[in-house]
């Protein structure tokens, strides 16, 4: 099949990669020339494991190519994904402008019968939106398709390729046949492609993100209140999670969730139920629980150093939002960074991948290093904002020269307490009794 995708971010440089893994010929179209420069000359723009092997092989072999131009991008598609970003509005809503631009670019170029496909997360009743949008200038027939993407970054392509299901939301019967053809390789293990209608569908994807951004935000308050009671959250989660009913997964308190997705996908879902008149109430308790929990562990800092971090040096390991990413879009370490600045203190920070991203937005407060243990070096104390393995098993020997002080806060729960105890730390983690 002849593919274009619109928009190479995490989503769309994944969808268009793997679909030319799959045989298709696939054309990338990004407004961002010099993303389509490097791309054109074999640099990955992002980092994702195993998506540089396939983008690699499947551009040398001429089955996927970058372009900036949207009508040679679309030039004998006979489908178009949009994977364009949908960010936060001023009023929290889904900001639809790049989506709407695009289609209505569209309409007067089309010229043979397309399917466009929405793959970004969309409120209810945009692919209408986007059907009229095109329809105003369209002299071709056209179908437009929701296909939310259930996507995780650090596992993308695995994701991708192997997808749990595929959800499809359209009412054409010659949308669904181009829908099954094309993802008929993806689902040979039997998983499921779930048809449904356009509203329907982009209501999936939404109730899919708030409820894990739920269930992450329930375990981070029964660990608020484990500290309060004298529990161990690590032990609640797994004398839970061998519960079938609800699961290991999504279970592991900390300092909140981040990352391009959840926030502003509760945000915008609580949005569309205000529009509606509806008070969904669970979704408001999350959004005000996770902008607490995100910076949890600073009041544990006060506490140990006396009010005052003026002049002190905080080692960070971690900025990213989550492990084998580099994408820091909402990352717990950013407010991190934030309050300790403000409180005067110093910050040295390592992080393996995400340490570009990050001083190009705040490169002035901080400092980065080349290692986990050159961060340590006469710091007041470590800090953990984000569980990359790495940092699982340290060699505490050396840690224990660097640091000026033998204390932890560790927003991810990487370690025992006893096997903590035991090397002589001072630690703070999250719903766990404090080491001294
Ligand atoms: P991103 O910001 O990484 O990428 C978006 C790309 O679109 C950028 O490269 C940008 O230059 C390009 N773009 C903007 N306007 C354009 C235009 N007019 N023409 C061509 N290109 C244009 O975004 P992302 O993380 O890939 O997310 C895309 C969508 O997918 C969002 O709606 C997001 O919510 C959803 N989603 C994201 C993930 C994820 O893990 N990142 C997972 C599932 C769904």
């Amino acid at each position: 099949m002849r593919i274009a995708v619109i928009g190479t971010g995490y989503v769309g440089l994944v969808t268009g990669t793997c679909f030319a893994e799959t045989g298709n010929q696939v054309i990338c179209v990004d407004i961002d020339a010099k993303k389509v420069e490097k791309m054109k000359n074999g640099v990955i723009p992002i980092y994702e494991p195993g998506l540089e092997e396939l983008f690699l092989r499947n551009s040398n072999e001429g089955r996927l190519k970058f372009t900036t131009s949207l009508s040679e991008g679309i030039k004998d598609a006979q489908v178009i994904f949009l994977a364009l970003p949908t960010p936060p509005g001023a009023d929290g809503s889904a900001d639809l402008k790049y989506i709407l631009k695009v289609a209505d670019d569209l309409g007067p170029i089309l010229e043979n019968y397309v399917v466009v496909i929405d793959k970004s997360t969309v409120p209810v009743g945009t692919a209408e939106k986007v059907q009229a949008a095109i329809a105003k200038n369209a002299k071709v027939e056209f179908d437009v398709v929701s296909n939310p993407e259930f996507l995780r970054e650090g596992v993308a392509v695995e994701d991708f390729m192997k997808p749990d299901r595929v959800v499809i939301g359209t009412k054409s019967d010659k949308a669904k046949a181009v829908m099954t053809k094309l993802y008929a390789p993806l689902v040979r293990q039997g998983n499921p492609v779930i048809f449904m209608d356009e509203r329907s569908a982009e209501m999936t994807k939404y109730a899919a993100n708030a409820f894990l951004a739920t269930k992450i935000t329930f375990m981070n308050e029964i660990a608020n209140l484990c500290e309060k009671v004298g529990a161990n959250v690590d032990d609640i989660r797994r004398g839970i999670g061998t519960d079938s009913r609800i699961g290991k997964r999504f279970l592991f308190a900390g300092i909140g969730y981040g990352g391009s997705c959840f926030p502003k996908d509760v945000q915008a879902l609580e949005k569309t139920s205000k529009e509606n008149d509806y008070d969904f109430k669970i979704l408001k308790a999350v959004m005000d629980v996770n902008e607490n929990q995100k910076t949890k562990l600073i009041p544990m800092i006060n506490e140990y150093f006396g009010g005052d971090l003026k002049g002190k040096t905080f080692a960070m390991w971690g900025l990213a939002f989550k492990p084998y990413t580099d994408d820091i879009r909402e990352a717990p370490a950013l407010y991190n960074i934030d309050a300790l600045v403000e409180a005067g203190a110093t910050i040295k920070a390592y992080d393996p991948e995400a340490m570009p991203n990050v001083e190009a937005l705040v490169g002035d407060k901080i400092t980065f290093t080349s290692g986990p243990y050159e961060a340590l070096k006469d710091a007041d104390a470590l800090l953990i904002m984000t569980e990359w393995p790495q940092f699982r098993t340290p060699e505490f020997e050396v840690m224990n020269v660097l640091l000026k002080n033998k204390v932890i806060f560790d927003g991810r729960n990487l370690y025992e307490l006893d096997e903590i105890a035991e090397k002589g730390y001072t630690y703070y983690s999250i719903g766990r009794e404090t080491v001294n």
